[in-house]
């Protein structure tokens, strides 16, 4: 399978909306520092597509990515920056009916404020793997909010396993175990370099070296960036060498 990053940006984005920082001032489409919401593409070896997330910027990711029409949408959870793109979705859905797979919280959103669009719901639960094409998903808890999930993508042509974990402030041990073996592991680095006391539900900066000593093995790639740490691309790199700094339109094949 190949995974393509359509977004790693936090949850307001890069720039910022009215964004008064220096990378929202200065940043220009088509850099590094750019950034969409997190959000993934994968496309399967027999050609299906996967959307991992639906973020508000849904529109003009398909249009610069040239996505082809998605044939599962994954929500992690049900945060607007990662659920509300379905929105975006409604005129494309009155003919292409979206299959949807979420939790029983992700659900309860999507019928309360998203009744009117064209949705076939797939709902998942912790552990229950379940198979697009040849992609085993694996839906893993994460600390976050109230039910939140990562996801494990294996190929079961390759046996090889890719993982992405958005917001999180902490992982139960049994998904820690869960990903271990994997390839790749995308890390929610939100706060990579802030200390945010009124927002606990991502990991601190103080929490990360910890965190990536659990994790010897996989590499790991940090998403959810803002430029509110007003830190660049190229500065997040030299700090950070033994880990991956995801980019929008980074690729992996797995
Ligand atoms: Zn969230």
């Amino acid at each position: 399978m190949k995974i393509n990053f359509l977004g790693s940006g936090s949850w307001q984005g890069t720039p910022a909306p009215f964004g008064d920082d220096e990378i929202s001032k200065n940043v220009s489409w088509d850099t590094k520092d750019f950034r969409f919401r997190t959000s993934l593409h994968i496309q399967t070896s027999a050609g299906k597509t996967i959307l991992v997330e639906v973020t508000p910027d849904i529109r003009l990711q398909s249009w610069k990515y040239n996505l082809k029409k998605p044939d599962a949408i994954l929500i992690s959870h049900w945060h607007w920056d990662h659920l509300f793109g379905l929105l975006e979705l409604d005129w494309y859905a009155e003919k292409n009916k979206l299959s949807v797979y979420g939790n029983n919280v992700t659900k309860q959103w999507c019928d309360k404020s998203m009744g009117h669009i064209n949705i076939n719901f797939n709902q998942f639960d912790s552990f229950e793997s379940f198979t697009i094409d040849n992609i085993i998903v694996t839906p893993i808890p994460v600390k976050h909010v109230h039910k939140t999930h990562g996801f494990i993508f294996e190929n079961n042509e390759t046996g090889k396993k890719f993982v992405y974990l958005s917001d999180f402030f902490d992982i139960p041990v049994k998904t820690l175990e869960s990903i271990l073996d994997a390839e790749s592991v995308t890390v929610d680095a939100t706060y990579l370099e802030s200390e945010i006391d009124d927002d606990l539900t991502h990991m601190q900066k103080n929490q990360f070296v910890s965190f990536f000593d659990k994790i010897k093995g996989p590499e790991l790639i940090l998403t959810n960036l803002g430029s509110y740490q007003n830190i660049t691309h190229s500065d997040f790199e030299n700090k950070f060498p033994n880990q991956t700094i995801a980019f929008d339109g980074m690729t992996r094949v797995v």
